[in-house]
């Protein structure tokens, strides 16, 4: 066993404050919900009103800072962290590229709030994008493994094609997190996630961030976040500061379990297939096994119908049945019921942190009777 610069970067996220404690100051960050600050002048520095910036939305940004290896800024949502990215980096003219079979909200958004000022968005399949012309985009947007069909396409190649068009990069990361994927350290100028997912973690807050080392975008994310005033709650960021904290060593649980379910789903005949990252056979296994640091938590499951798939979630003592994915408590959903473009028998499966042998007695129970 090896201290890895992983490990290290682990451990340091736990003391990320320690630097900064004078005698009797608090170990876990106070919870500061000023709108305003004293400020007898302004030429001084130091907080100064809330839309600008905040004392717990920067014991955040700290945390996903360590994470991502990039300044970091904080949003109310994944999406407002996403929408933040794209009004900061899209260029009149060139259009933005985004997956087909991503995270469909975003595509909303493109449609609705980008393509009137002249800013067209092109749909790719996520396994499309390897080979996709650039030529005239002014942004890539990429979404590795995508939610809900868990394709993967190769960061840094993408990266270096978008690159030589003259196109910016910015990968959505929600479905692994910086602890298990780094897309900076790939290639990508830029990192949106939803932090509402795992890092929160326990499905009581809504969150993202962006993450970029280029310091011009950088500031222009920060003036779209301080003059839109797409900002989060203090006590948001403090929730999600104490998610952060368990954020490694929940993903290694659920990111084991999920190996142990997917196989024996795999191998139980009433499943009739099964995406998974971490199984060998899997499409994605061998790129993601590369540009990754483990397979994640999610499971995709075909069932043989709607009604099998239902019935099968019904039956599960401990799968929510919720959308979202990412937290504590596992969790099951038939995507076609929002109308991805999946089977009508598909289930997204989110392995949560119960122990798994009796996650797994309960879904064993469950497909047997179906
Ligand atoms: C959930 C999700 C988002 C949006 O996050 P919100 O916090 O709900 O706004 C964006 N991208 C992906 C991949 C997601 O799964």
């Amino acid at each position: 066993m090896t201290n890895t610069p992983d490990d290290r970067r682990f451990a340091e996220l736990l003391h990320h404050r320690a630097e900064r404690l004078g005698q009797g100051d608090p170990i876990t960050p106070p919870l500061v919900s000023s709108a305003t600050y004293h400020l007898p002048r302004v030429d001084q520095g130091g907080f100064m009103y809330g839309r600008m910036s905040m004392p717990t939305w920067e014991e955040v940004e700290a945390q996903l800072a360590i994470l991502e290896g990039a300044p970091c800024l904080s949003f109310p949502s994944g999406m407002a962290a996403i929408s933040a990215a794209l009004m900061a980096m899209v260029v009149p003219g060139r259009r933005v590229v985004l997956p087909s079979d991503g995270y469909y909200t975003t595509r909303l958004f493109a449609d609705a709030f980008l393509a009137p000022f002249g800013v067209t968005a092109e749909y790719l399949p996520t396994l499309a994008m390897g080979q996709a012309d650039f030529t005239g985009a002014g942004v890539v947007f990429l979404e590795t493994p995508s939610n809900p069909g868990l394709e993967v396409c190769d960061i840094a190649a993408i990266a270096a094609r978008a690159h030589a068009a003259g196109a910016k990069v910015i990968v959505d990361n929600t479905t692994l997190t910086a602890v298990l994927q780094r897309p900076l350290d790939l290639g990508a100028d830029v990192v949106v996630a939803a932090d509402t997912k795992a890092p929160g973690g326990h499905s009581d807050v809504l969150f993202g961030h962006v993450a970029t080392r280029d310091a011009a975008l950088m500031a222009r994310v920060r003036d779209w976040r301080k003059l839109s005033g797409a900002v989060p709650g203090a006590f948001e960021a403090w929730l999600v500061h104490r998610g952060i904290e368990t954020l490694e060593v929940r993903l290694a649980r659920m990111c084991a379990s999920a190996q142990v379910i997917a196989e024996r789903l795999a191998a139980h005949p009433k499943v009739q297939a099964v995406r998974y990252p971490g199984l060998p056979g899997d499409p994605s296994h061998a790129l993601m096994a590369r540009q990754a640091r483990g397979f994640g938590f999610l499971i995709g499951a075909s069932l043989a119908d709607a009604d099998v798939a239902e019935r099968f979630l019904e039956r599960c003592p401990f799968l929510a049945r919720a959308t979202s994915f990412g937290a504590t408590h596992s969790a099951g959903e038939r995507r076609a019921r929002w109308g991805d473009a999946v089977a009508p028998g598909f289930l997204r499966l989110s392995i949560g942190v119960e122990p798994v042998e009796a996650l797994w007695a309960g879904m064993a129970e469950a497909l047997e009777g179906l």
